[in-house]
């Protein structure tokens, strides 16, 4: 798919509502009830500030897989979702990678993001509740702010973001409205804070183990991003000692379908063993698998 302009977000994203979601061109979604509802699994686990979240699709398309940082503020979290079910569902050549700030450089994830806000924040949606006087004069109140990030469950800097983009703001009025303390303005007139706050810490939707595994049988991830993606999601890194032994056992496999060299799972383990994980070291030459994979 050719990278999408404003109008083919809003379009692909309409498509979405009303053929895989059945929703309404404006109303507001729940993601994670979208994610249920597209039997899409999904870890929400804390992973760097810079990261927001990682999506995988296995090569027969039936199964899902996604991973939101819980360290992002709610609002972000729905708009991180929202994101990967683009490259779920319309990225062509969808490849295992973390989503991050590259947004602006990168056509894929620029994207990945016109989809999103088209999806959560519909333009339809948007208009009708921003008073005539507001449209004219090319800014919106806070109050108005408020009400739309709530309504729609957006972070403040999303939402403003596609005000700017559609056009309904200006420049200057996105600016305005970026630089205020939004938890605060929204403190002070009685709403509920969480939207602005980390959260979801360790909560999965779906069946998660089996499908990880399932998308590592298929070859659809590397050796690399199974190990990362076990770290992740607390397998790699568990009390669990035969949790180790697995991730060995996949190193094991790497070497021996000659994708990594034994010195290259040896300096793996050194690396991991060195960044505070638990991983035991191995003798590769000498390593007898403890599971077929
Ligand atoms: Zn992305």
């Amino acid at each position: 798919m050719k990278k999408l302009n404003l109008e083919t977000a809003e379009i692909l994203a309409g498509k979405m509502r009303s053929e895989l979601l059945r929703v309404s061109a404006t109303e507001p979604l729940n993601m994670k009830t979208v994610l249920r509802q597209l039997n899409v699994m999904t870890l929400y686990r804390p992973l760097s500030d810079k990261l927001f979240g990682l999506s995988l699709l296995t090569p027969d398309k039936k199964h899902r897989f996604m991973l939101v940082n819980s360290n992002s503020r709610r609002g972000r979290q729905h708009f991180t979702i929202a994101h990967e079910l683009y490259h779920l569902y319309y990225d062509e050549n969808p490849q295992p990678h973390f989503c991050d700030n590259s947004i602006y450089t990168d056509a894929v994830e620029r994207s990945a993001n016109l989809f999103a806000s088209a999806l959560l924040m519909p333009k339809e949606g948007l208009l009708k509740n921003i008073p005539s006087n507001e449209i004219v004069g090319k800014s919106v109140s806070i109050d108005t702010l408020l009400r739309m990030e709530h309504l729609y469950g957006a972070s403040h800097h999303t939402l403003v973001v596609r005000l700017k983009e559609l056009r309904i703001i200006s420049p200057v009025s996105a600016d305005e409205l970026l630089a205020i303390s939004i938890t605060q303005e929204a403190a002070l007139r009685g709403y509920d804070v969480e939207l602005y706050s980390k959260g979801n810490e360790g909560l999965v939707i779906g069946d998660f183990g089996s499908k990880a595994r399932k998308l590592f049988d298929e070859e659809r991830i590397s050796e690399g991003h199974y190990l990362e993606l076990l770290n992740l999601i607390g397998y790699g890194e568990g009390q669990n000692h035969t949790t180790y032994l697995t991730t060995i056992d996949f190193l094991y496999y790497a070497m021996k379908r000659g994708k990594m060299s034994a010195e290259e799972c040896e300096q793996f383990v050194k690396d991991v063993v060195a960044k505070g994980s638990k991983l035991p070291t191995v003798d590769f030459e000498h390593y007898l698998p403890n599971n077929q994979v």
